[in-house]
């Protein structure tokens, strides 16, 4: 063998040095040549995979588990709230205005809120709830956020003696949608 020969390593027949192919068993001569299919079928399998992960993540944040919300329910509180009426037309409103405090290390894009009302003798006489116009707060963590729930008045004005905000529900701010 002189300096222009060299020996394939797959099936030792004599070849040319210069050869990227080996002309008896195609064996190619460097492994990581980007003219080797090989390399690119490693390749394109390495980007198929790359994609699957990314695909499964997104399935994952879409239609995986939500977080739970009850364990971080009594960390949002109300600090503060009141009560108003409002006539428009025909129709008689109630709306609630607060403030909520997150004293959880989350953030939450859509906490709802529900204020239930009584009447003089404590009796519960009408709900409102974050859902429709007013809806979900988002609070960040460690943080306080205005809200406003209304409805339509189910009782006069005048059987509105007290009222108290409970947070009802709570949408992490991480998952989708
Ligand atoms: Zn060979």
């Amino acid at each position: 063998m002189d300096a222009e020969t060299k020996t394939c390593p797959l099936c030792a027949e004599t070849i040319k040095a210069a050869a990227k192919v080996c002309p008896h068993c195609r064996h190619w001569q460097k492994r990581w040549s980007l003219q080797n299919p090989q390399v690119w079928v490693g390749i394109i399998l390495l980007f198929y995979l790359a994609a699957m992960c990314v695909l499964g993540a997104v399935v994952e944040k879409v239609f995986g588990a939500k977080r739970d919300f009850s364990p971080y329910q009594s960390e949002i509180s109300v600090l503060s709230s009141v009560i108003s009426h409002r006539t428009s037309g025909t129709n008689h409103y109630v709306t609630v205005v607060g403030v909520v405090t997150n004293r959880s290390e989350l953030a939450w894009e859509d906490v709802n809120l529900e204020a239930r009302c009584f009447d003089a003798a404590g009796k519960l006489i009408d709900v409102i709830s974050g859902k429709g116009d007013y809806g979900g707060v988002p609070v960040l963590a460690h943080a306080e956020a205005a809200f406003k729930i209304e409805t339509r008045a189910a009782q006069p004005m005048s059987e509105y003696a007290t009222h108290k905000v409970f947070v009802s529900w709570g949408k992490d701010a991480t998952s989708w949608p």
